[in-house]
């Protein structure tokens, strides 16, 4: 900024002392008008923050240069931005246009409305969380969602905790502590960047006991390694990562067969925790966690969040009397559900007792099955709305497109979808994508050749007119 023009012709330059005393001092910011306004919507202290930060930053850019001045407008723009900025929630709803289902960092499985007010329900009220309405006595938090478990799997008995990874190492230690956990190389996986089944099985307090080679196990492997020191045999699914070819990897019967031959327990990491046929939908075939309890699994864990549908959890399923042992296990203390989770898992559970009903309802499921025709047709429709609504500054079509499962589930799965492609005239693909994700609400979307894909397979009906309202006004058209 340059300071005034002199009569003469030159600029008068101030000296920096000069222009630091022009700023205004905190107690004089705070007793202005524009500033009481922003105290009483949001919280003294965060304005108090933003006003000393919007003090600190002018008074570095004197110290910094010859013309920087002090100015009142510019100054207030800055608190305000910056009480915004503060003031806006870190944990906060964005819209998913990826087409990635089981998105990770969006929070994977989206709740059905009825497991929603569930939560909201015990949330904000006293609930039945340790209280047996029949006896009038405590009860267990542990009944809530165990019945159903094992109604929906053939399980005799289950436990619910935090997630899979610590199911997984509360399975682990209950079982194998101070003793040896077999597990194929071809199953030593690292799922999600932290979660990797040596490092598991390290933090257990197992040995672990490699068998086989990276593409091929056979039962003699397994066989051969088992000892009077054996506590556990794993078979973890392989979630992200296929291994094809020259393969073989033991099925979970006839590793029942070698467990109950040896005494050895047989624990199956199934991971993405599928409890109906997915071919019923046209989708590849998943194991469910039925199946492997059918075949015989002494015990089966899953996650609640990924093609289940439900909230955050790890549920453990399997013989009554390794189940009652888990919940014996200290850890079952340090890694149990809250209510709200509980809650959660309950009720789509519960859904589940209908298939129809799940598919319709659980927008995981709802979101994998619906057909990619309809699909088509939502896209077509929005870009005629989008093409109506930012007239001539972007180029907009539809086209087909692939979303994913997600999540390390249904790993190798293309699910056929559609997109509405934007190609923006006035700013870079680049630029548009940065303000969708930064402005109100948050819009997740994908960058391709020049445009931006918004995918209708996760992008929800309901979101579809905030969507393009952002497009129009970042991209300022108008019929
Ligand atoms: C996803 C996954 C896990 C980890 O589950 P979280 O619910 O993310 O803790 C563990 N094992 C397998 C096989 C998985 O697919």
């Amino acid at each position: 900024m340059q300071c005034p023009v002199g009569s003469l012709g030159y600029t008068i330059r101030m000296d920096k002392q000069t222009r630091l005393r022009q700023l205004p001092k905190t107690d004089e910011v705070l007793a202005r008008p524009e500033i009481a306004e922003l105290v009483a919507a949001n919280p003294r202290a965060i304005v108090l923050d933003a006003v000393r930060d919007a003090t600190d930053a002018v008074r570095t850019r004197i110290l910094g240069s010859d013309d920087s001045v002090y100015d009142t407008d510019t100054f207030l723009a800055d608190v305000r931005t910056r009480v915004t900025v503060a003031s806006k929630r870190s944990l906060h709803g964005v819209i998913n246009a990826t087409g990635i289902i089981v998105h990770t960092n969006l929070g994977r499985s989206l709740l059905s409305e009825r497991a929603v007010a569930a939560v909201a329900e015990v949330a904000g009220g006293y609930s039945t969380l340790e209280y047996d309405v029949v006896s009038g006595e405590r009860g267990s938090r542990h009944v809530h969602c165990e019945e159903m478990l094992c109604r929906l799997t053939g399980a005799e008995a289950a436990i619910a905790v935090n997630n899979n990874a610590s199911a997984v190492m509360m399975a682990i230690s209950a079982l194998s502590r101070g003793k040896e956990a077999i597990v194929s190389r071809g199953q030593l996986v690292e799922i999600g960047g932290s979660f990797r089944v040596p490092d598991i099985m390290a933090e257990s307090g197992a040995t672990m006991v490699e068998v086989g080679t990276t593409n091929k196990t056979h039962l003699c492997d397994y066989e051969n390694a088992i000892t009077e020191r054996t506590g556990l045999l794993l078979k973890v699914h392989s979630s992200n990562f296929r291994v094809i070819g020259f393969t073989q990897e033991i099925g979970v019967a006839e590793l029942v067969e070698l467990g109950d031959r040896t005494g050895v327990p047989i624990y199956e990491d199934q991971g993405s925790g599928v409890l109906v046929d997915l071919r019923r939908w046209g989708l590849p075939y998943e194991p469910t966690v039925g199946e492997s309890i059918a075949a015989g699994a002494h015990l089966v864990s899953c996650s609640g969040d990924k093609l289940l549908g439900g909230p955050q959890a790890g549920l453990l399923l399997g013989r009554k009397d390794i189940i009652d042992r888990l919940k014996k296990h200290p850890l079952a203390r340090v890694l149990r559900l809250d209510k709200m989770t509980l809650a959660a898992l309950e009720v789509t559970l519960r859904t589940y007792l209908d298939e129809d009903r799940a598919l319709a309802e659980i927008p995981t499921l709802r979101m994998l099955s619906t057909p990619v025709a309809q699909i088509r047709a939502r896209a077509e429709a929005m870009a005629d709305r989008l093409r109506g609504a930012c007239g001539d500054v972007a180029d907009i079509g539809v086209a087909d497109d692939v979303g994913r499962a997600g999540g390390g589930a249904l790993p190798m799965a293309d699910i056929p979808s559609a997109v509405v492609s934007v190609s923006p005239r006035c700013i870079s693909e680049f630029e548009f994508e940065k303000r969708l994700r930064l402005g109100e609400p948050t819009i997740v979307a994908r960058i391709k050749e020049g445009r931006l894909l918004f995918d209708l397979r996760t992008l929800q009906s309901a979101e579809e007119n905030a969507v393009i309202d952002r497009i129009a006004a970042i991209l300022g058209g108008g019929a």
